[in-house]
């Protein structure tokens, strides 16, 4: 079967032909047939070198498939999903085989009994074990996502919400929003920091659509892609609120979105909540800066060498901080199912497998959007 391989950090994908098709599926795995696989920043850090992680690899954490085969213990599960033999599923990188055991596993905020995403002895598809940039292949069946039938939501179109929305998903919902968007009789605000990006541009969609008001902040390069998304949420997209931070300092964008505080009173104005997505200083500083007094300051990226932060913003202004990855089994299923029903999408460009290098170039050169190998693409 057809699959890109890294063979070497730092270097091209090498395209096979004749690469293997997995084994017949094992346990909890199903083997699924890839229709689209999407590119994610990690892939590019774990290309770089930088994971540290065993060679060659197929990448790709996020992807969409149909199911051929279920493994013996895989098929009650997926009934009990709502899973069948040639039904589309979502298929994020975490947790392939967990352990079943350990705390992560036993203690796993409402997923299914012995699963656990962040169990630290479960592998990884597209990191650890090989992932979606294949024509087929086996994942677990309590790891992925059902996609509702007869909606406008594509294997193209589901990919990308596998690993950026849910953790976009996870971090509203750590910044206090209510899913269920049942809560919404005082507009609260939420600030997204790398609203133009991958992760952003879904962010602001979830959350416009959840009834939040939601302050889009990002510069001048990704403003045009921002205005796009605002357009397309047409009604829900009065919620929402740009700001390009390289033509507005945060205090001006504080004062134009929330009015002039009283003297003495500056704490009151600002944001319930943000989310810092760029690995940047500048960022984390007009996320923490946006913020009202008590607000809640999600980081999902960050630099290399750290922050610097005033510790009197957790102090005097009691601002908490707290850090969000990926999200849990039955979030990456309501993401799903929501994303379904109100029509959240990312902003893609698709290629062929075989022009999975172009993809990455064009990665590099910050075209924008998410990028999705489309397995039904001839290149
Ligand atoms: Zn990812
Ligand atoms: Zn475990």
């Amino acid at each position: 079967m057809r699959a890109q391989v890294l063979e070497a950090f730092n270097q091209p994908y090498t395209l096979k032909t004749d690469f293997p098709r997995p084994p017949a599926p094992q346990g909890h795995e199903m083997l699924v047939r890839v229709t689209a696989a999407s590119f994610c920043h990690t892939d590019a850090v774990f290309a770089s070198g930088q994971m540290q992680q065993g060679l060659p690899r197929v990448n790709s954490h996020e992807f969409a498939g149909v199911v051929e085969e279920f493994g013996p213990e895989a098929e009650k599960v997926a009934q009990a999903k709502g899973i069948a033999k040639g039904n589309l599923v979502g298929v994020p990188g975490r947790a392939f085989q967990c352990c079943g055991e350990c705390v992560e596993c036993t203690d796993n905020g409402g997923d299914l009994h012995g699963y656990g995403v962040w169990c630290p002895r479960a592998s990884n598809l597209g990191l650890t074990r090989d992932g979606g940039f294949q024509e087929y292949c086996l994942v677990d069946v309590r790891q992925v996502a059902r996609v509702p039938e007869g909606g406008s939501m594509k294997a193209v179109d589901i990919a990308p919400l596998m690993c950026a929305g849910v953790t976009v998903w996870n971090a509203l919902q750590a910044a206090g929003l209510d899913m269920s968007g049942s809560t919404v009789a005082d507009k609260k605000s939420v600030a997204i920091v790398g609203a133009g990006g991958g992760l952003g541009h879904l962010g602001v969609q979830f959350a416009a659509r959840l009834g939040w008001h939601v302050v889009a902040v990002d510069t001048t390069p990704a403003m045009g892609m921002l205005k796009s998304v605002v357009e397309e949420l047409g009604e829900d997209g009065k919620n929402v609120t740009v700001v390009d931070a390289l033509q507005e300092s945060v205090d001006a964008a504080k004062k134009r979105i929330f009015g002039e505080p009283a003297k003495g009173l500056e704490g009151e104005k600002g944001c319930e909540s943000s989310l810092i997505l760029p690995e940047s200083q500048p960022a984390f500083d007009f996320g923490m800066g946006i913020l009202k007094n008590h607000g809640t300051c999600v980081a999902v990226s960050f630099p290399k060498d750290g922050w610097r932060f005033k510790p009197g913003d957790l102090v005097f202004r009691h601002i908490k901080l707290v850090g969000v990855l990926t999200g849990r089994n039955h979030q990456l299923q309501a993401m799903v199912d929501f994303a379904a029903k109100k029509t959240v999408k990312a902003k893609i460009r698709t290629y062929p497998l075989e022009k999975l290098n172009d993809l990455v170039e064009d990665y590099h050169r910050g075209v924008g959007g998410k990028l999705v190998v489309d397995m039904a693409l001839k290149p």
